[in-house]
C-alpha cells in the first residue's frame, strides 16, 4: 500500500486502485480527538469511547478525505453475510442496518466500514463502475463472504469477476491470530482440505491466516486481481488499532471508498 500523511492523519492506499476513477483511504489511529485506549481517530460509536469524539473524528475525515460528511453510507457489523446495496447515504437519524457489506454505483455515495483486526475487502468494478466494502472476520471469512460479494456483484451489477479489482486490508495476520481447535473444524467442513493451508501450528498453539483464507474466497470466485496490504494490525498499535492484541478496549479504523464522476 502507499502512504499518505495529511493534517495530522495518516492513510493507506491499495496500489492498483485507479486514484483517478476512486476515492478510497485506509485510515490509521493518527490524527484523532479520542484520548486513551481510543487514541485517536476511532470511529466506533460503541466501544466505550466519548461520543463527541467520535462525530469529531468523523468530521475530521471526511475533511481529510476531500467528501462530504453527508455522503456516508455505512452498516451495523455483525459477522453475518448480508450484503447490501443503496444509492442513497444514510440519514442522520436513520439506524445503521444490520450487514456485512455495502455496494455502490452512485458517486455521490461514501462507503465506510470500522475494523480492528477482522479482514477489510475492498471492491471495484472499473466496467460496471461499481465500489464495495466487506467486513471479514473468522465467521464471515468461514461463510465465504468474499466469494458471496463476487455473486452478489455478478448478479446486482453483472460484474465479471475477472475485471474487478480486490483488496485485502490491514488486519491481524496469520502469525498473530491464534484460534481454537473449533475454528479449524469450522473451516475444514465449510472448504474441505484445502482449508488445512490456512492453518499453522506453532509451539502447541493454532494460528489461522485469515489473509491467505480470503484470498483463497476471491480467486475460487473468479477475481484475479488481488492485493494484499500485508499489514498486520496487532503488530504495529502505533498505527492500527487491534481488539485481539489490546484485549477488547480499543477502537475501530476506517475504510472508505467512494466512486468519483465520470468524466467521459
Ligand atoms: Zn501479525
Amino acid at each position: 500500500m502507499i502512504r499518505f500523511d495529511m493534517d495530522g492523519c495518516r492513510y493507506y492506499r491499495f496500489e492498483n486502485l485507479p486514484a483517478d476513477q476512486v476515492d478510497h483511504a485506509v485510515f490509521t489511529r493518527l490524527g484523532g480527538a479520542s484520548v486513551g485506549a481510543y487514541s485517536a481517530l476511532n470511529l466506533g460509536g460503541t466501544v466505550g469511547d466519548n461520543p463527541e469524539a467520535v462525530v469529531e473524528n468523523h468530521q475530521r475525515l471526511f475533511e481529510v478525505f476531500g467528501r462530504p460528511y453527508e455522503s456516508r453510507f455505512d452498516v451495523w457489523q455483525v459477522h453475518g453475510t448480508t450484503l447490501v446495496y443503496s444509492d442513497r447515504p444514510r440519514p442522520r437519524d436513520q439506524k445503521h442496518q444490520p450487514a456485512d457489506g455495502i455496494f455502490t454505483d452512485n458517486p455521490e455515495l461514501t462507503l465506510i466500514m470500522r475494523f480492528a483486526d477482522c479482514v477489510p475487502l475492498v471492491f471495484y468494478d472499473p466496467v460496471k463502475r461499481v465500489v464495495g466494502l466487506v467486513h471479514a472476520g473468522w465467521q464471515g471469512t468461514v461463510q465465504n463472504i468474499g466469494g458471496l460479494a463476487v455473486d452478489y456483484m455478478r448478479q446486482r451489477f453483472g460484474s465479471d469477476p475477472a475485471s474487478l479489482f480486490a483488496g485485502i486490508g490491514p488486519s491481524i495476520c496469520g502469525s498473530c491470530y491464534q484460534v481454537g481447535e473449533e475454528v479449524r473444524a469450522r473451516f475444514l467442513q465449510a472448504f474441505g482440505a484445502d482449508a488445512l493451508d490456512f492453518f499453522a501450528e506453532r509451539d502447541g498453539a493454532l494460528y489461522l491466516d485469515l489473509w491467505l483464507a480470503n484470498a483463497f474466497c476471491l480467486r475460487k470466485a473468479g477475481v484475479v486481481q488481488v492485493e494484499q496490504s500485508g499489514l498486520c494490525t496487532a503488530e504495529h498499535l502505533d498505527e492500527w488499532y487491534s481488539y485481539r492484541k489490546e484485549k477488547g478496549i480499543t477502537g475501530r479504523f476506517a475504510v472508505v471508498i467512494g466512486l468519483k464522476h465520470d468524466e467521459h
